[in-house]
């Protein structure tokens, strides 16, 4: 499959490692959008939220137990989870992913 997300996964593109276990890899974005941006993503392809039900749920629930972790080891005392669903909210890649942004310069919020 030509998975951007995918190949980073398997190690096919290089990626700049935070967090990995079996079932979901993290990594920085390469262009970051606060001082710290990392994007977590399952292992399995799901091209994006919609896509999410009851059998592949615990892949996301366990990826929200994995983000606080990641938070604390890198120091992240406040932070941001946006997930972009559908080319018309800003997906840009179709392998379903989850941004942590952190660092002073958070811009305003939208919600
Ligand atoms: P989206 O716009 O789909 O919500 O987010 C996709 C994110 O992937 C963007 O923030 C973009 O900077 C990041 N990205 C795109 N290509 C690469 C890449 O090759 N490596 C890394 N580390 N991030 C990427
Ligand atoms: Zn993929």
């Amino acid at each position: 499959m030509d998975c951007l997300f995918c190949k980073i996964i398997n190690g096919e593109i290089p990626s700049s490692k935070v967090y990995e276990d079996e079932l979901c890899y993290a990594f920085n974005d390469i262009n970051p959008q606060s001082e710290k941006h990392i994007l977590v993503v399952p292992k399995e392809h799901i091209c994006c939220l919609n896509k999410v039900d009851e059998h592949n749920s615990h892949l996301v629930a366990h990826i929200f137990e994995v983000i606080p972790k990641i938070a604390k080891e890198n120091g992240f005392e406040s932070y941001r989870v946006i997930n972009n669903c559908g080319e018309a909210a800003g997906q840009t890649v179709m392998h379903l992913h989850f941004h942590v942004l952190s660092g002073s310069n958070l811009g305003e919020k939208l919600v």
